[in-house]
């Protein structure tokens, strides 16, 4: 069983080390910079002392609902640019291309505004739900089987499904997505790729909302078909980060998250360094005294937040 080494235990020579041995820090944002929009005290410190140290920084994001300018917007306090910023948006239009996903298929897309205007940018044709089907569906089997055959006539050309947040999902939508997957002519060479998948997503203090995450599974568990997550903890983000940044050696990046299920295992499985920060989503005692989660998604080092790593490194 590997050891979860404790910030608050290390002495400042060996936060130090830890420091000195990467070059590039992903950061995640909601949790371990802002909470609510308010900088996470110690996390500006910590930011700007890691730049100083010549660190390249990049801010790792699930969300793919707020365009790049109003992220940026969000951490102001940062003085992070868009450059730095890396959402699954960004994920997808390079992994098609990767691929050679041909722009003479069609893209089915149940996502917010943002992913299909971004698609749209990149020359791609995208179908929505709203498209074929302008009116309330009838409320009965034979409405979901003419919204499905006249989806097959609409999608005959799809060669791929993204699935994200849509809040305003039509569970026609999904109907469709399934039909598409299960029994279209061309079902075997439809890919499934999803960007964000939450199965909550955090509103204030006080609520949770319902992420992607019930229809996305549902497809997955319906159509026994896996679906590629473009958003982390996916392999996707990983190739991506590492091409982009030309990372030679994993051990020299380390991703800082509050997440263990999507930010460490996306560390963990890009064999980066980690750094689970206990300002966010997850709390001490899922962590401390015994882990909680899976050994093997356990991180390198954890910390009550940003603040307790920079008052042992600040004198760097
Ligand atoms: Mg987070």
């Amino acid at each position: 069983m590997s050891k979860l080494c404790n910030i608050e235990e290390l002495k400042s020579d060996a936060i130090e080390n830890f420091i000195n041995s990467v070059e590039v820090i992903l950061f995640d944002i909601d949790g371990v910079l802002i909470l609510h929009k308010i900088p996470i005290p110690g996390a500006i410190e910590f930011l700007e002392k890691v730049k100083k140290l010549q660190k390249k920084v990049f801010f790792v994001t699930n969300n793919t609902i707020y365009p790049k300018h109003l992220i940026v917007e969000n951490l102001k306090p940062f003085k992070a640019t868009e450059e730095e910023i890396l959402t699954p948006n960004d994920v997808l239009i390079d992994y098609l291309d990767i691929i050679g996903f041909k722009n003479d298929k069609d893209i089915f897309a149940i996502t917010t505004s943002l992913p299909k205007k971004l698609l749209r940018k990149a020359g791609y044709n995208v179908i929505t739900y709203e498209q074929i089907q302008q009116t309330p569906l009838e409320q009965s089997i034979s409405g979901v089987k003419n919204l499905i055959l006249k989806g097959f006539e609409a999608c005959k050309n799809v060669g791929l499904i993204y699935l994200d947040a849509d809040l305003n999902v039509a569970a026609g939508n999904v109907q469709l997505a399934k039909a598409l997957l299960n029994h279209s002519t061309q079902k075997e060479d439809i890919l499934c790729l999803s960007g964000m998948s939450d199965e909550l997503f955090p509103i204030g203090d006080e609520f949770k909302g319902i992420g992607a995450g019930y229809y996305i599974n549902a497809l997955e568990k319906w159509t026994k078909r896996t679906v590629e997550p473009m958003a982390k903890p996916g392999k996707a983000m990983a190739d991506f980060v590492k091409m982009k940044h030309n990372i030679k050696e994993n051990k020299k990046v380390l991703m800082i998250g509050d997440n263990v299920s999507t930010d460490i295992t996306f560390g963990v499985d890009a064999g980066f360094q980690t750094l689970l920060v206990l300002s966010g989503c997850t709390a001490e005692d899922e962590v401390m005294p015994r882990w909680s989660y899976p050994e093997r998604v356990k991180p390198d080092y954890v910390a009550t937040s940003l603040a307790e790593v920079y008052e042992k490194m600040k004198n760097m």
